[in-house]
């Protein structure tokens, strides 16, 4: 059975799914994107997702392109089509479609909806968490406007080369300071000596992973301490433990920074628990 994509109010062969190349999304990044990791055939977090979404559309003062019930339907319908029980579900919403200028189009315009659903071999994911990754840094050379999820994502895009060219999985983002921001599409933590959690407060310049936000709950119901000060490479290196959470990592642990061992240089049980305590949670919680 082929993919099936959904692009403005169709449902289309994937092969064939298309969007106009005067897009504003195709020519300037004028859009923004959501990823649910789906269990079971259900969305994960699926409120903290609509809420940034509908939170990044705001900031760009594009237009929800339907109510969140009616985009649930289409969401789940996209998984059904592509039977889709274990996997992710991409939704992008553009401005739209208008001749090109940087402003925004003085007549209105549609928002653009694509949704792609794909997926993930869950065996073969556990797999490679129960081995740990490894994850490079780079310079923090992304725009200021990091909380809003829009597909500008060439540095990140740059980034996750550099991750791969190094045999990494994952490349985090070090600011003028010396401290980690975020992951090129995941948010970092490290546990300290002490055996505090440590990631970056979200006022920083980065994303408000949604993960990383449930994290943060399965933390506090376990009665463990957060401390959102930032780290530096060195400090994930001294670390006793680390690793990355987003929508399509999960909760991943890291073994090394630019080749340096963390920890023991294998994944430790503080990550391998919060991964277990964040699957039964985001399975619990899916609709
Ligand atoms: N930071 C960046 C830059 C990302 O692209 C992502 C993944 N979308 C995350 C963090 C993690 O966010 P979430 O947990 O909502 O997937």
């Amino acid at each position: 059975m082929g993919r099936i994509a959904y692009v403005n109010g169709r449902f289309v062969p994937h092969g064939e799914a298309m969007v106009h190349i005067e897009d504003r999304g195709y020519q300037l990044a004028d859009a923004v994107y959501e990823v649910w990791a789906v269990f079971g055939g259900r969305l994960a977090d699926a409120e903290g997702h609509f809420a940034r979404l509908e939170r990044s559309l705001g900031e760009l003062r594009i237009a929800m392109p339907m109510s969140r019930a009616a985009l649930t339907l289409v969401l789940k319908e996209a998984l059904r089509r592509n039977r889709v029980r274990e996997g992710m579900i991409y939704l992008q919403v553009s401005r739209g479609v208008a001749k090109r200028d940087h402003a925004f189009p003085t007549t209105a315009v549609r928002p653009a909806v694509v949704i792609t659903a794909s997926t993930v071999d869950r065996e073969g994911v556990e797999a490679r968490a129960a081995k740990g990754v490894s994850v490079v840094t780079t310079p923090e050379n992304r725009w200021g406007r990091c909380d809003i999820k829009t597909v500008g994502l060439l540095p990140n895009a740059l980034a996750k080369q550099k991750a791969r060219e190094a045999g990494a999985a994952e490349a985090w983002f070090v600011d003028d300071l010396g401290f980690v921001t975020e992951g090129a599409s995941s948010n970092a933590w490290i546990v300290d000596g002490e055996g505090r959690l440590r990631t970056r407060d979200t006022n920083a310049n980065i994303l408000r992973g949604i993960t990383r936000s449930t994290l943060l709950d399965v933390i506090a119901r376990e009665g463990m301490e957060v401390d959102e000060r930032p780290f530096t490479p060195a400090d994930a290196v001294a670390a006793t433990e680390a690793f990355i959470t987003g929508a399509g990592t999960l909760v991943l642990p890291v073994i090394a920074v630019d080749g340096k061992p963390v920890g023991q240089g294998a994944p430790g049980p503080v990550a391998i628990r919060l991964r277990r305590l964040y699957i039964e949670q985001a399975k619990a919680a899916a609709i």
